[in-house]
């Protein structure tokens, strides 16, 4: 309460205060994925902190509906993952890995091993680099195999996989990506494929009636591909699309029975997002390099990885000049408090039951969205897996209909980001029921708001 009372008092002082950071920071920082100019109709939040599964902002606090851009799996602030970054802060900060080691390293290695059940990992500091690894991998080991006419690639419509020039060329982005289409590497798209509403869907089970359309494409170009490259069963920036992980199975052999490796980008559905350790669990495959990066730290300090199989770490086992070395490096492979963060907190999830918490939380959220689907009228094609939930707003010639959402939900009490016009909820793993209840009412009353507004 006093706390509360202190934030009014000081509240008119700090409009002053803040508007003038705001004209500072738009002559200077360019934002990432946005528009300048939006600025002039809305400008920046400014946030003062954060905590748990709320941010505490000049709109008052706000319910992180999408975790920080799907990062923050334990919430703002998880004090074990704090005291693990402390600790290490006493220790070093950082110290070159290409030659070093220390215990938190082998440690965290262990640990992805056996979620993973890769035994390699190479680290990295963001997801884009981590794909990028994966994708040179896939192609040097084909390389070394002496198949080096195998150098395309094959991913998903509406996929996302980063936006490196890399990976942008695997990445079905049509805006995002036009401007530098005529840098790529060649990519098929899969079309066809078996969208899904979630585990009720007959097609969770059986995709056939799809598969046998896609194989047949599949088969003119096969000769010619490293790899597959998927986001298991949930398109994360593509739309929040959710598909058969029968389709994922049906892919995954497919691509065993031609040598083509299979990379899971589980950068946004790895680490307990979709209520197990990694989607493609759902779908029994192992996949030969498995990419993660969001969750890991629970967005705490950037950090990426690629889950490698022996028997392409094998491949790579040879003389430094044999032409078999994979010198890629990345300065900060490896950071120290990085890694102490995502030891903590994967510890952390283990002791806290996140998994099953996450799986809990997917179920609940999608009965409160369907509800605010029914109440709204607005919302079609309900779905999700796991921790992640989506509908599509009605289509009224509106192309900025998610936009107005998402403003309409900052003075209501949320941050919730429409990726055009699909609306989704991703919060942290262990947000409560009443704080979902609470993101549901506020949700229905911003997309009223969001249809009368001009
Ligand atoms: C976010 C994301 C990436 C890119 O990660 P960055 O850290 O933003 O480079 C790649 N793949 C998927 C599936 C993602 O969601």
């Amino acid at each position: 309460m006093i706390k509360f009372r202190l934030i009014l008092s000081t509240k008119i002082f700090k409009m002053v205060n803040i508007n003038q950071l705001i004209s500072r920071d738009l002559k200077h920082f360019w934002h990432p994925c946005t528009q300048m100019k939006d600025f002039e109709t809305c400008p920046p939040l400014f946030i003062e902190k954060a905590h748990g599964s709320y941010l505490y902002t000049n709109k008052g606090p706000l319910i992180d509906a999408i975790s920080s851009w799907w990062c923050k799996s334990l919430g703002h602030g998880h004090p074990a993952v704090i005291a693990a970054i402390k600790d290490q802060l006493d220790q070093f900060e950082h110290v070159i890995t290409a030659n070093t080691t220390n215990p938190q390293l082998v440690a965290l290695a262990e640990e992805l091993a056996q979620i993973t059940k890769k035994q390699h990992v190479f680290f990295a500091s963001d997801g884009s680099s981590a794909v990028e690894i994966a994708m040179k991998l896939a192609i040097h080991a084909n390389q070394i195999k002496g198949y080096t006419d195998k150098n395309q690639f094959i991913a998903l419509q509406n996929g996302y996989h980063g936006e490196t020039l890399g990976t942008m060329s695997i990445s079905d982005l049509g805006l995002y990506k036009a401007p530098y289409r005529s840098f790529s590497l060649t990519c098929h798209y899969v079309e066809d494929i078996p969208y899904i509403s979630g585990k009720e869907d007959l097609l969770w089970n059986n995709c056939d009636a799809y598969w046998s359309i896609v194989e047949k494409k599949l088969e003119a170009i096969s000769n010619k591909v490293c790899a597959i490259v998927v986001e298991p069963l949930v398109q994360g920036a593509g739309g929040m699309l959710c598909y058969s992980p029968d389709f994922l199975k049906r892919l995954s052999s497919w691509a065993k029975r031609n040598n083509i490796y299979l990379i899971a980008d589980e950068i946004m559905t790895g680490m307990g997002r979709t209520g197990k350790w990694l989607a493609s669990h759902h779908a029994d495959v192992e996949p030969d390099l498995i990419c993660l990066s969001k969750g890991l730290t629970s967005g705490s300090i950037p950090l990426s990885c690629v889950m490698i199989d022996n028997s392409i770490f094998d491949l790579f086992y040879a003389d430094y000049d044999s032409g078999k070395s994979f010198l890629h490096s990345h300065t900060y492979s490896g950071n120290a408090l990085a890694v102490s963060a995502a030891l903590a907190t994967i510890r952390a999830m283990r002791e806290e039951k996140i998994i099953e918490q996450a799986q809990n939380l997917g179920e609940y959220m999608f009965a409160a969205l369907t509800e605010v689907a029914k109440l709204s009228g607005k919302l079609n094609n309900v779905r999700g897996i796991g921790a992640v939930v989506a509908a599509d707003l009605e289509d009224r010639e509106d192309h900025r209909i998610g936009n107005k959402v998402y403003q309409q939900a900052l003075n209501h009490g949320a941050l919730i980001r429409p990726i055009g016009k699909t609306l989704y909820w991703l919060p942290p793993l262990n947000t409560n029921h009443e704080v979902i209840g609470k993101l549901a009412e506020i949700t229905l009353n911003s997309i009223k708001r969001a249809y009368v507004t001009p």
